[in-house]
């Protein structure tokens, strides 16, 4: 069987994470990848390898930094069977026209709005439903983070009302034009925070309310989550639901901030010391006057990368069973 063919157009933080998942699986390849300027990510990107793409009027800039491009954006979309769009959140809407003209599927990240493709993904929650589908989003780190938690304790004991808190990560580390920074924001003031509806995209049925802020770091996002569940149920029993996920892992061990998860992400050799599970604390599991409580970490630079591999093998209809893609998608990655 021939590999699909991919092309991811924005080769950033999340494109070039992208990139590397795709090209490590054995059912689709990387055509090309596009970059705006010929900067240092660009050039490594050529020294990987991959051909670079970039908007029809900076082709020349590239030309004169020693980076030729292969050729245009269009010239890219029309090689490939899907393009997954990594822009910056906005930029990519304006791109939906160059997909539909070439007749390419196509799959934005959660920077954009779930109306730009009316399917909003997240690979445990509802692989299925993203099956031959043309255009679908991969919903944001923190939503994908909470959808990966929600929806398995949904299934098992169902969930009554969700009330998280996400403590976010500033910028991301190699972004030093938004540094230093020293303060603790709350985003929004006006409450609830948009990541409840967010997660209801995915989620319909889950009643959710959440609170977020912005605090001085740069490695991870933190989440405090409460929730109210319709059957009685034991901290063992939700250990017992988290442990069984596989993009879920438990962290203790002397394990008490961000700061060493990443150091553990750096141990196990992860490419870019990606974190891709949500980190769980499963000490901090715990049943309180019949509600449930836990806190985890989420890597915001990686979490949704296994997520846009299995929403590329559901929309290309290589695999129709959402578990064996998460099994091959982490197989393929070392996850
Ligand atoms: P980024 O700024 O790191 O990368 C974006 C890339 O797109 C850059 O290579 C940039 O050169 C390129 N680009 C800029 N303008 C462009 C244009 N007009 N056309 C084509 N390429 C252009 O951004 P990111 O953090 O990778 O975010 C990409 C998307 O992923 C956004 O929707 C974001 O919300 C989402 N996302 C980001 C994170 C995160 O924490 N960084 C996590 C999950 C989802």
């Amino acid at each position: 069987m021939s590999k699909a063919k991919i092309a991811v157009n924005g080769y950033g933080t999340i494109g070039k994470r992208v990139a590397d998942a795709v090209q490590a699986q054995d059912d689709m390849e990387i055509i090309g990848v596009s970059k705006t300027r010929p900067n240092y990510e660009a050039a490594v990107a050529a020294q990987l390898g991959y051909d670079i793409y970039t908007l029809a009027d900076r082709v020349e800039s590239f030309e004169k930094a020693g980076i030729p491009a292969a050729g245009t954006l269009e010239d890219m979309v029309e090689k490939a069977d899907l393009v997954v769009d990594c822009t910056p959140g906005g930029v990519g809407e304006g791109n939906k026209a160059v997909y539909e003209k070439a007749g390419v599927k196509a799959i934005w990240q959660g920077g954009e709005d779930h109306e730009l493709t009316g399917f909003s993904f997240n690979a445990v929650s509802n692989y299925e439903g993203a099956l031959g589908r043309d255009f679908v989003r991969v919903v944001s780190c923190n939503t994908t983070g909470l959808c990966r938690v929600i929806c398995p304790i949904d299934r098992e004991f169902g969930v009554k009302k969700v009330r998280a808190t996400l403590v976010r990560r500033a910028t991301d580390p190699n972004d030093a034009k938004k540094g230093p920074i020293n303060a603790i924001i709350p985003d929004p003031i006006k409450l609830p925070s948009h990541h409840g509806p967010d997660v209801k995209s995915v989620l319909p049925n889950i009643d959710i309310s959440t609170m977020a802020m912005k605090v001085p770091t740069t490695l991870m996002h933190l989440h405090t989550i409460n929730m109210e569940l319709e059957k009685d149920c034991s901290a063992e029993d939700v250990k017992e639901v988290l442990g069984a996920q596989s993009r879920v892992r438990f962290v203790g061990q002397g394990i008490g901030s961000t700061a060493e998860i990443i150091e553990v992400a750096r141990d196990l050799k992860r490419p870019r010391n990606d974190m891709w599970e949500n980190c769980v604390w499963n000490e901090s599991i715990t049943i309180y006057e019949g509600e449930l409580y836990f806190i985890q970490a989420i890597h915001q630079e990686s979490d949704v990368v296994p997520e846009n591999v299995d929403a590329i093998r559901a929309m290309m209809e290589l695999e129709s069973d959402g578990a064996k893609s998460i099994e091959k998608t982490n197989k393929a990655i070392g996850l």
